[in-house]
């Protein structure tokens, strides 16, 4: 990290914000294809022009057709005259004391969307978000208790991943080849707002382009999609996307997870391992990451943790113990920290991984879960004209 930590200044930085038609943003490389021989391309082209754009976009960061130095000057015109190449607009940003970083994007409609990036000793994950509100309502999240406000395009996906390197100034220098080797942004987890199972082809193009060698150049090992178990989008997830997988599965009987995770209500506990068994890949080297959130009293005891062992038998996994990220009003409390130890001894004693997460952010309100209240605090503080704290608009 080259930053100082500023907490907690806001600090606002200005962008365009266009997804339309003609932004080439998200765009899989037949559709862009598409879309240049509509506007004048000679077909036999198309394949050589998308990739030269592409390595543009996602490898060096431009936005300007002008400065795409391979093209002739004629059609880098002809490209400005049709399209646009636009990210989600950065309102504001925070630094953690602990150097996590937030943004609050904004994206066609008006809507707003946070982005997490997570610093550590030898990667940097960036949190992001899938829709605006969730359809689910988990009954522990934040995000649940906001509905769907849409799903967000492709463009608008793999357009988090972009603000985010422009931040942290990770593109390369005029003439140099991109680093893919040492990498501030080295992992992704699609893990903010949103359940990314039921905006499946939209998460799907970002993804392929975040993992192509012309696009943002990360392994498929390098990105996790968390669902709480929509299972049969879950094969197609292997089939199409191919990354790694984590499930968001909180307890251990269907009594209780049809509570927690009411899509259980659906898909239950067993349907959901059945698919999970079948997930191609599967080895230890690609573990399943089980997602399992502390909550105090209502799935932490030891006897939920060797239910838990039980039930996962035969699957390459690794068990995420989450402390419960409280929000105003949730009606949880995070277990104590000795219960969380005991838990994690009795999974790690049974051969699995069991780390326990380190809250990140907690200060800007960016932990897991946390997302949705920072938003409309930042909506709040907007719409009250006699709000103290400076308007980033
Ligand atoms: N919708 C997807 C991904 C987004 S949620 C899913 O449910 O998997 C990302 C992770 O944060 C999930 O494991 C979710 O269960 C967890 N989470 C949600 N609210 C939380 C909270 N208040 N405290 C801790 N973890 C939470
Ligand atoms: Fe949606 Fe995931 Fe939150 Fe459940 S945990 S409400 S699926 S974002």
């Amino acid at each position: 990290m080259s930053d100082t930590p500023i907490t907690p200044e806001i600090v606002a930085i200005p962008r365009t914000v266009s997804d339309g038609a003609t932004n080439l943003v998200g765009k899989t490389r037949d559709e862009m294809g598409e879309m240049l021989v509509a506007a004048g391309l000679p077909q036999k082209q198309a394949r050589m022009r998308v990739g030269q754009i592409w390595q543009w976009i996602y490898q060096k960061g431009v936005r300007d057709f002008a400065q795409m130095t391979n093209l002739s000057k004629a059609y880098r015109e002809d490209l400005a005259a049709h399209f646009t190449v636009s990210v989600p607009e950065v309102v504001t940003k925070q630094v953690s004391d602990d150097g996590t970083r937030k943004y609050l994007v904004r994206i066609e409609g008006g809507h707003e969307v946070e982005i997490v990036y997570i610093p550590e000793t030898n990667r940097g994950t960036l949190c992001v978000s899938s829709q605006v509100g969730c359809t689910l309502n988990c009954s522990f999240c934040h995000t649940g208790t906001q509905t769907l406000v849409r799903n967000l395009t492709a463009a608008e996906i793999v357009g988090q991943i972009m603000v985010a390197r422009d931040d942290l100034g990770e593109w390369p220098e005029p003439g140099r080849n991109p680093n893919v080797e040492a990498r501030l942004l080295s992992n992704v987890v699609l893990m903010g707002m949103g359940e990314p199972l039921y905006n499946f082809d939209a998460v799907r193009d970002a993804m392929n382009i975040a993992m192509d060698c012309e696009g943002i150049s990360l392994s498929r090992r390098r990105i996790t999609l968390s669902t709480s178990g929509v299972v049969p989008e879950i094969a197609r997830a292997a089939d199409e996307i191919g990354c790694l997988l984590a499930v968001s599965f909180h307890a251990t009987t269907d009594e209780v997870r049809d509570k927690l995770v009411p899509i259980n209500k659906k898909w239950n506990i067993q349907t959901l391992l059945q698919t999970l068994r079948e997930y191609p890949r599967l080895s230890n080297s690609e573990r399943i990451t089980f997602e399992y959130v502390m909550l105090k009293d209502v799935n932490d005891s030891d006897d939920d943790a060797r239910r838990l062992i039980r039930l996962i038998k035969g699957i390459p996994a690794k068990i995420n113990l989450i402390p419960f990220n409280e929000w105003p009003g949730s009606p949880y409390q995070r277990s104590d920290a000795n219960r969380i130890k005991a838990f994690s001894e009795i999974i790690f004693n049974a051969g699995y991984a069991s780390p326990i997460r380190k809250p990140r952010g907690e200060d800007i309100m960016a932990a897991c879960g946390q997302l949705k209240s920072a938003t409309e605090r930042a909506r709040r503080v907007r719409r009250t004209p006699d709000a103290q704290t400076p308007d980033p608009q």
